[in-house]
């Protein structure tokens, strides 16, 4: 017998069973986008190496170790893209919308690819829900895109979630923090981990960031960017601080938060979840006001955030939240021999274009045996129609629900149908 072949490591089959939760969570996503003012943007899943290379950063895990790259028959060089944020921006440019009126308010719903050791809410394919906000550099922006994903969580009823939220500075204020996070990790420089003695010369604030137990420990008494912030940076955290404040949602200061590229700047925050393992930043974003112009473009600010999908139906799975499954038949219609199949075939197709979720037998099966069909699928009704059903137009519909039988015509079934 031929090998059978499974799916790559890393990636998931969504079955019927699980697809009305992805619908769920991906209808109110594209809801409160749009309640928020945000417009879908669909990009290819694909790009030129060079965009995650310029928009992500080189000195990131992400460029480095994660990337699925392919060269094709052309001899251009691509990524599958690991997130969305450099694909929008470039998007953005490329279709000239820099001149559109400012917000530019973008969200999208995407899979994303990253070489990683696959766990519990980490795989090499998955799914995030993001927004971008361009030409806006008030913290009321901010307050915005955090509310966003704040609503989106509560209304897909997740509990027991945190918001953390941090400033890294701006390019006048984050040298000097910068110079004084390399001080202080130098003089642990060999109790770092290997990647993060690399991250040392690269990518300070990176080490921040590492879940090895040394790191993080060392990390704990490390030098805070809030410490360091430039009067105008002070001032936007404050600002962001009152209108979170304002509308009472709460949050915590967590100077851990670090999204160490140069483009980043300000605020940074996460949702995190309790009860879901170690992968429990179920939303990630901050602000990242030179990512535009190092791509090419004009100097617009902007900020955004992305959700894992299998992390949210992860927390949602730990706060107890239940989806229905797929819509029942309302009616099943079972032709009784040869002659009634076509009947029961048209009646069926003028029942769907009326919108009611009808079936009928396509298996040719007992009518005993439609019967248990039609119970196990959980049909509403039924309809049999056999030769003297044919003959006079009129046959019996039962209610399955409380086993009463009315006497219909065939033809105008849909009228006495209760849905
Ligand atoms: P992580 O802490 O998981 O490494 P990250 O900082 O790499 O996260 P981002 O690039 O900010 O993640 O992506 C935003 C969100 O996308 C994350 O908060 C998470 O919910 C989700 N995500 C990231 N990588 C994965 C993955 N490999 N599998 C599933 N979800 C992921
Ligand atoms: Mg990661």
């Amino acid at each position: 017998m031929a090998q059978k072949i499974q799916k790559p490591r890393g990636t998931m089959d969504i079955l019927p069973e699980q697809s009305p939760l992805w619908q769920f969570i991906e209808n109110k996503a594209h809801n409160v986008a749009k309640r928020y003012g945000f417009s879908e943007i669909r990009t290819p899943t694909f790009e030129d190496i060079s965009l995650f290379k310029r928009g992500v950063g080189d000195v990131t895990d992400v460029v480095q170790k994660e990337m699925y790259t392919f060269t094709d028959r052309n001899g251009d060089t691509f990524a599958l893209r690991p997130e969305g944020t450099a694909s929008v921006v470039r998007a953005v440019l490329e279709n000239g919308k820099t001149s559109d009126t400012m917000p530019l308010k973008l969200y999208y719903l995407i899979n994303c690819f990253r070489y990683e050791k696959p766990q519990a809410g980490r795989s090499r394919e998955f799914f995030q829900f993001g927004i971008e906000m361009f030409g806006a550099a008030d913290p009321s922006a901010d307050f915005t895109v955090i509310t966003t994903a704040n609503s989106l969580i509560s209304e897909l009823g997740i509990k027991n979630v945190s918001l953390h939220i941090n400033s890294i500075g701006c390019p006048e204020c984050r040298p000097k923090y910068r110079a004084a996070l390399v001080d202080y990790f130098s003089a642990h420089k060999e109790e770092l981990c290997e990647t993060c003695r690399t991250r040392l010369e690269t990518n300070p604030l990176r080490v921040l960031d590492c879940k090895s137990p040394i790191c993080s420990a060392l990390a704990k008494d490390a030098p805070k960017t809030i410490d360091y912030l430039c009067d105008d940076c002070k001032t936007h955290m404050d600002d962001l601080k009152l209108y979170l404040d304002g509308a009472g949602i709460k949050y915590e200061i967590d100077t851990k938060i670090v999204r160490g590229l140069d483009y980043y700047t300000r605020t940074v925050f996460e949702f995190i979840a309790d009860g879901i393992g170690a992968q429990s930043t179920i939303c990630g974003g901050g602000r990242y006001d030179g990512l535009m112009s190092q791509l090419g473009g004009p100097a617009l600010p902007g900020i955004g955030f992305a959700m894992g999908i299998t992390r949210l139906i992860l927390a949602m799975e730990a706060s107890g939240v239940v989806i229905d499954g797929d819509e029942k038949p309302v009616i099943y219609i079972a032709p009784l021999g040869k002659n009634a199949v076509s009947k029961a075939l048209s009646v069926t197709e003028s029942l769907r274009k009326e919108n009611i979720k009808a079936e009928c037998d396509i298996m040719s099966r007992s009518l005993k045996a439609q019967m248990k069909y039609a119970d196990k699928i959980g049909a509403k009704y039924t309809l049999i129609i056999g030769d003297s059903e044919l003959e006079t137009g009129r046959a019996q519909l039962k209610c399955m629900v409380d086993s009463t039988q009315t006497e219909v015509e065939i033809d105008s079934v849909a009228k006495y149908i209760v849905s």
